[in-house]
């Protein structure tokens, strides 16, 4: 279905961003990978795809939290394939306390990479895609784009804002063959959660598998975690033709989170 067209996925060496990123590999996408990790891993990431999927792929370690990275990022990849065709802004982080205990430092760096850079990647992507008639820009917001949860100020915050600017750029991308939206994970099992089951084990004394039961039952009606693959699934199908007039949603897949 992507055949000739190329996907850039920030935060794509770990988690969902890798799940999304073979996904559209599985489509005969060109692949940019970004994100930080062992580099012989990242390669290893990368032939994998290439042989699994005969697809060429690419690699940039760009900061997400630092513009003038994230400016190199973009260059690379319009030098690397001519184009960025589907831009997936997933790159995000998390840090957990209350308003007043909440570091100066971590607020800034939340907005920066689970925000501001999806800003960037979008001003710089815009042109050419408006220039040839399409695009896709997705991205990973959270239920937390939604609702919001306790001693999460600053990623609550962020998310809500990338929403808001999943519409702005739907609307303004309304009249051509660009959209954008936005995908509203609910817990799925990845690093960024795992540190969140090892927190909440040593504090409640539980083991791996009944903190995970625990975070899940707080928030998740089904039980269960949302997987990378299902992600990329919708991922793929927002980039096919049939989404073609899904415009500025957020879009969720949280095993009932945000029904109740
Ligand atoms: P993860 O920790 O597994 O992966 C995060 C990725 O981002 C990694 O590749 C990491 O190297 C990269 N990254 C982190 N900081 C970066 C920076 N400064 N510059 C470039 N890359 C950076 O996390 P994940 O759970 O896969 O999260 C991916 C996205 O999904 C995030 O935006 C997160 O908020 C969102 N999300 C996750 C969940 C969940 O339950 N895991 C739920 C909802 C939304």
């Amino acid at each position: 279905m992507l055949k000739g067209k190329t996907a850039l996925v920030t935060g794509s060496t770990s988690g969902i961003g890798l799940g999304i990123a073979r996904k559209f590999a599985a489509q005969g996408a060109n692949i940019v990978l970004n994100g930080f990790g062992d580099q012989q891993e990242i390669e290893k990431l990368q032939a994998d795809m290439r042989a699994e999927f005969g697809v060429q792929t690419a690699y940039h370690g760009a900061d997400m939290s630092k513009p003038a990275d994230i400016e190199a990022m973009m260059h690379f990849a319009v030098d690397k394939f001519g184009a960025v065709d589907v831009l997936v802004n997933n790159a995000g982080i998390q840090h957990v306390a209350n308003i007043e205990d909440f570091p100066a430092e971590k607020w800034d760096a939340i907005i920066a990479i689970n925000l501001s850079s999806a800003f960037h990647t979008t001003r710089l992507a815009l042109p050419s895609m408006k220039a040839k008639n399409w695009g896709r820009i997705i991205n990973i917001a959270s239920v937390h784009g939604l609702v919001g949860s306790a001693q999460k100020s600053a990623y609550v915050a962020a998310k809500h804002g990338i929403v808001g600017f999943t519409k702005v750029t739907a609307l303004e991308t309304a009249h051509s063959g660009v959209t954008c939206n936005a995908i509203c994970p609910g817990w799925v099992l990845t690093p960024l959660v795992q540190q969140q089951v090892d927190a909440r084990a040593a504090q409640q004394g539980l083991s791996n598998d009944d903190a995970k039961k625990s975070l899940l039952s707080e928030k998740q009606p089904s039980g269960d975690f949302v997987t990378p693959e299902q992600l990329g699934d919708l991922a793929v199908f927002l980039s096919s033709d049939a989404a073609s007039q899904v415009r500025g949603v957020a879009w969720n897949m949280d095993g009932g989170w945000v029904a109740q």
